[in-house]
């Protein structure tokens, strides 16, 4: 018994010497500056470094996921929470069709931080949504000027949400109009939509139809007296509606109702998605705060 334990820890210590020399000797060979280097090294390097980036980029991911649901932020007077509703415009604007939970989507974030001078952390913080609602905004109207009413012209009920709107109403700028129309024609055949023989959207047909386009100083000035509440862009002194080129579109639930509720129906529409993706080919770009809202802006 005694023997066998003898044996055993001679095994033992045998064995320790051999792990001591094979880690002196592998010790030995970094301390020799023998480290590998050529292709094969730099592959280890890029495997690392890529490795490093997606581990950040899920970790992005991961706080996106958080953020999209409850960053507070200000606008219109209102702090705001999160940034849900935005993800179809972020999407685009960040060239990504990837979940925004993704690594994927965070790199892409990380790439438009770069170009607009962020960090590029991939997070989409404060700072980087700023950065997308002052790009959308650039591409809007601007101060608009009232619609010289030579300009104007009064489009067909039929393209019209309410059929029932007073035909005082029915009015928007020439050019503003041939655009919507030729949007229409696109927008129906990739979404199937409902066209009467004439290539008006049929009469049960609701998507897309115009909810409000040109809107008189003298008329925007009688809806902010009977609704005085209601949201300050709708009802802005200077709307831009004004202009003629301004057009409520519908895309799904209540037409203009900004309940975080309704807004992020709004733009889990095909219709929406679709205005999205292909409104700028036409010369509309969006006021992303109200999925309804598209202005005429050919050029920008
Ligand atoms: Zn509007």
């Amino acid at each position: 018994m005694k023997q066998r334990l003898i044996l055993s820890s001679a095994a033992i210590s045998v064995f320790s010497s051999l792990i001591a020399y094979f880690a002196l000797a592998d010790s030995d060979i970094y301390a020799q500056g023998a480290r590998p280097s050529g292709p094969a090294a730099k592959q280890t390097a890029s495997v690392i470094k890529a490795e490093d980036r997606s581990v950040k980029f899920a970790a992005a991911a991961f706080e996106n996921r958080r953020l999209r649901r409850s960053l507070q932020w200000p606008f219109g007077a209102k702090t705001q929470t999160g940034w849900n509703v935005y993800v179809p415009l972020i999407s685009y604007a960040i060239g990504t069709d990837s979940d925004p939970d993704s690594a994927e989507f965070a790199l892409a974030v990380s790439k438009w931080q770069q170009k607009s001078g962020l960090d590029g952390t991939g997070v989409l913080d404060q700072a980087t949504l700023e950065s997308f609602t002052k790009y959308w905004q650039s591409r809007r109207l601007g101060r608009g000027t009232l619609a010289a009413t030579d300009t104007l012209l009064a489009a067909p009920i039929g393209d019209f949400f309410d059929s029932t709107r007073s035909p005082d109403l029915l009015q928007l700028e020439a050019e503003t109009y041939a655009a919507y129309k030729r949007m229409i024609a696109a927008a129906a055949k990739d979404l199937q939509l409902k066209l009467s023989g004439s290539g008006v959207l049929a009469a049960n047909e609701k998507f897309l139809k115009i909810i409000s386009a040109y809107r008189s100083p003298a008329y925007q000035e009688s809806l902010r007296k009977k609704e005085p509440n209601a949201g300050r862009a709708a009802l802005a002194t200077n709307s831009p509606h004004s202009t003629g080129h301004a057009l409520d579109i519908y895309v799904g639930g209540e037409p203009v109702k900004t309940e975080d509720s309704n807004r992020l129906l709004q733009v889990q529409t095909p219709a929406y998605k679709w205005l999205v993706k292909n409104a700028d080919r036409f010369g509309f770009y969006p006021y992303f705060y109200e999925p309804w809202h598209w202005e005429y802006v050919p050029g920008k």
